[in-house]
C-alpha cells in the first residue's frame, strides 16, 4: 500500500507492506488531516519518529480481533500505552513514558491507506456525522481538554491568541459551552470564519498594548511570543492554558508570571467521546475549516500548501474514498 512516510529528512510517498496484526484493528482510511505537529516533525527537534506520519484521521474498519467493528467507519485515540506502568493503570495512557502515539512516536500513522490500532483506541463515529467532521475528533478532543482541566465559569472572560486550526476549534469549543469566549488573530479572513460561528474576535496589532483583559488566556499561536502575549492579556490570578508545541523555546521573564500569580497549563490531547458529541450535537462544525483535499500520492504536495501562512486545514484522502477533490 502507499503511505506518506519521512525517509530520512525527507518526505515521500512510498510502497509499504499493509499492516498486519490479529490483536489490532486495520482500519482502511478515509481522511487524514495535516496539524502543524507533523510541519513540527518534519522540521525535526518535536520527536525523532521515523515512520509514516499522520495521527488526524476517519476510516472504516477492514478487519478487528472483534467482528462487530467490522465495516464501521471510526476514529481512535492515537496514545497507546504500556498498560502495566501506574499511569496505564490509572486510565492516563495518554501519559505513559512509554507510550507509542501513532503517526508521532513509534507507530505507522494515518497518511497511508491503512493504519492498525487497538481495538481499545477505537471510537466508532455516530452516523449523523460526516467523514469531513469526524476527520477533526483528535484536534477537537485536544481543543476541548481544556475544559477538563480548568475551572471557566460561564461568568469567566477567555482570550483565545492564534485564529489558526486549533485556536479556531478552541474558539468553537468554549463557544458552544457558551462561555464568553474572544479569538484574537492576525488574518482577517480567519476572523471572519470564527465571526460567522457568533464568536467574538480581535486582531492581535490592535491589542498590542492592551493589558489585563481576560480571566484565562489559551495560547494557541504557535508563535514564540505567544506567551509573552498571554501573559500581558491575562488578569492577576488568572489562567495561561498552552496549547502551541512549536519546535523553539519561550521567553518567559519570571516576574511576568510571579508578580500576578498567573497559574499556567499546559494542555494537550483530549476525550474523543467528548469531541464525537459535540459533532454529533451539532455545536461545532470544523469542516468550515477545509481549505484543500489532496490525493494521498500528492502528500509532499498538500504539505507545501499546508505550510503557506495563513492556511486552516489540508486534508490528504486515500485511494477508494469518493468526492471532495482539491479545492
Ligand atoms: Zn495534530
Ligand atoms: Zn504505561
Amino acid at each position: 500500500m502507499q503511505a506518506l512516510r519521512l525517509v530520512g529528512k525527507q518526505l515521500e510517498v512510498v510502497d509499504v507492506p499493509r499492516p498486519s496484526g490479529t490483536d489490532m484493528a486495520l482500519v482502511r482510511v478515509e481522511y487524514a488531516g495535516i496539524c502543524a505537529t507533523d510541519m513540527a516533525i518534519v522540521e525535526g527537534g518535536y520527536t525523532d519518529h521515523a515512520g509514516t506520519l499522520g495521527h488526524e484521521f476517519v476510516g472504516i474498519v477492514e478487519s478487528a480481533p472483534e467482528p462487530d467493528w467490522i465495516g464501521r467507519r471510526v476514529v481512535a485515540d492515537i496514545n497507546i500505552g504500556c498498560g502495566r506502568c501506574t499511569a496505564c493503570k490509572a486510565g492516563h495512557r495518554r501519559h505513559c513514558v512509554e507510550r507509542a502515539v501513532v503517526g508521532i512516536r513509534g507507530w505507522d500513522g494515518a497518511f497511508a491507506e491503512c493504519v492498525a490500532v487497538p481495538p481499545s483506541n477505537l471510537y466508532a463515529v455516530p452516523d449523523t456525522v460526516s467523514a469531513l467532521d469526524a476527520v477533526f475528533a483528535e484536534p477537537l478532543a485536544a481543543a476541548a481538554r481544556l475544559l477538563e482541566q480548568v475551572n471557566l465559569s460561564p461568568a469567566a472572560t477567555i482570550g483565545v491568541l492564534g485564529d489558526g486550526k486549533l485556536g479556531q476549534l478552541i474558539a468553537q469549543v468554549l463557544q458552544a459551552h457558551q462561555r464568553s469566549v474572544t479569538l484574537i488573530g492576525r488574518h482577517a479572513r480567519k476572523l471572519d470564519i470564527a465571526a460567522q460561528f457568533g464568536i467574538a474576535v480581535g486582531f492581535a496589532d490592535e491589542l498590542k498594548s492592551a493589558t489585563r483583559l481576560f480571566d484565562v488566556v489559551v495560547e494557541a499561536t504557535g508563535r514564540a511570543d505567544g506567551l509573552a502575549a498571554a501573559l500581558r492579556l491575562v488578569r492577576p490570578c488568572g489562567t495561561v492554558v498552552l496549547k502551541s508545541t512549536f519546535h523553539g523555546t519561550w521567553p518567559l521573564p519570571p516576574a511576568a508570571v510571579v508578580v500576578p500569580e498567573v497559574t499556567i497549563v499546559g494542555s494537550r490531547c483530549g476525550d474523543m467521546a467528548r469531541a464525537l458529541a459535540l459533532l454529533a450535537a451539532g455545536v461545532v462544525r470544523p469542516a468550515r475549516l477545509i481549505e484543500a483535499v489532496y490525493d494521498l500520492r500528492d502528500g509532499p504536495l498538500a504539505f507545501q500548501h499546508a505550510r503557506t501562512p495563513g492556511t486552516l486545514k489540508v486534508l490528504l484522502r486515500m485511494a477508494g474514498t469518493s468526492g471532495n477533490r482539491v479545492g
